[in-house]
């Protein structure tokens, strides 16, 4: 029997992997072809794990063990929910499902006669909100892409698993909300959509993250190997710590500080919806991150931590770049030190997360609304519109 607690050896490659890279196909054929050559209870020292638990069906095994299951490499039947092992992931599952929303919800009548007047918004404030939707519009595309087809094979545990299939849909709202905000207010789609691959600080963001998804187009890519292991938990921090828990809070800020002076109040809620997702998204990364350094302690060495620290700090610099091209000027209430101060704050709170020391020691917050906003869950909302709890279908009482 494995011992989990061991680390992870760095598994042989089969022959006939050995000259070119395998197509995607061609792999998952060698990993069926091996999950029907062992049971579900692998050989010792075989790294065997099953990412959809369809490659054959362990007739007559006996139910779950929970201690079997991890967040990677497990070698627990993935199609079975219960018992539950991490009990955050679905209570993040289920406040998720609570949290509901539609961006078609929220009335645009008052952000469009802003838009279209003359006087209402300021050129600088114009130039802002555009590169700001043009960043997120995006984004939660790449977000949700990478979601699908990049993390959530690779983590072997259904109640993860469970709490990622809502995450999906969350970023297709989020998606949606831009397609709606660029409908509603006549933006032209191609400028918005486009502006990741136009204006260079948002390429710089994309390109940043990019490097972090190798594993989609790598037939051969395996988290059973140490090596494998490790550019998954990097990946992870890209795109749960960097792109979702850092990246977002400067748009976030910027929409919030409009929508407080009564501007774009139908975009600032909007925003206020998704920070919330979304910082249950950061939340969930965060934890499965941590989970997997508990249970594969040899990942997280010192060479690595220094690694994911020069990630954190090169993805902060990126933002604080981003916050400068989009407020050249600085607007009432904000401007790109302001940005940079609270990038700072955040990056610090980030690190903390991962037990990493901060890289910022003593930045401040200079948006303390912010983390009302973010934190309000239970109350009216920001812009007191509408409640924001929200409970549908599931709490109906039928009398
Ligand atoms: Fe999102
Ligand atoms: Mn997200």
């Amino acid at each position: 029997m494995l011992n989990w607690d061991e680390p992870i050896t760095p598994k042989k490659a089969p022959a006939a992997a050995s000259a070119t890279p395998a197509h995607p196909a061609v792999a998952a054929d060698r990993q069926a072809a091996s999950a029907r050559a062992h049971s579900s209870h692998a050989a010792a020292g075989d790294a065997y794990h099953s990412l959809t638990g369809l490659e054959s069906i362990d007739v007559g095994a006996a139910p779950v063990d929970v201690s079997e299951k991890r967040i990677i490499n497990a070698r627990a039947d993935v199609n079975q929910l219960l018992p539950m092992k991490y009990t955050w992931a679905w209570e993040k599952y289920l406040a998720a499902c609570n949290n509901h929303w539609m961006p078609t919800e929220v009335s645009m009548q008052a952000d469009i006669a802003l838009w279209k007047s003359r006087e209402g918004l300021t050129e600088d404030e114009r130039y802002m909100i555009m590169r700001n939707l043009g960043f997120f519009a995006t984004s939660e595309s790449l977000v949700a892409n990478n979601i699908v087809l990049g993390i959530y094979r690779y983590i072997t545990n259904p109640e993860c698993r469970q709490y990622l299939l809502r995450q999906a849909f969350e970023e297709a709202v989020h998606t949606h909300t831009f397609q709606y905000i660029v409908d509603s207010l006549g933006l032209s789609e191609g400028e918005v959509f486009n502006m990741y691959r136009a204006v260079p600080s948002i390429t710089a963001k994309a390109a940043w993250a990019l490097k972090y998804t190798h594993n989609l187009a790598d037939g051969n890519f395996d988290t059973s190997t140490h090596e494998g292991a490790l550019h998954f938990l990097r990946d992870l921090v890209a795109f749960y710590v960097v792109f979702e828990g850092m990246w977002f809070y400067t748009g976030f800020a910027q929409i919030l500080s409009l929508g407080r002076r009564n501007k774009m109040t139908g975009i600032a809620e909007q925003y206020q919806y998704i920070m919330r997702d979304e910082s249950i998204h950061l939340n969930f990364g965060i934890d499965v991150i941590n989970q997997i350094k508990i249970e594969n302690p040899d990942l997280w060495s010192p060479e690595f931590q220094a690694e994911v620290l020069q990630m954190i700090q090169t993805a902060c610099e990126l933002e604080v770049q981003y916050a400068r091209d989009t407020m050249p000027r600085g607007l009432l209430g904000l401007n790109a030190e302001m940005c940079e101060e609270y990038m700072h704050f955040i990056t610090n709170r980030r690190c903390g997360q991962l037990g990493l020391p901060e890289l910022y020691p003593g930045a401040t917050n200079p948006f303390p609304w912010m983390s009302e906003a973010i934190d309000l869950k239970k109350e009216k909302n920001f812009f007191e519109t509408r409640v924001t709890e929200y409970q549908t279908g599931g709490a109906l009482s039928w009398d």
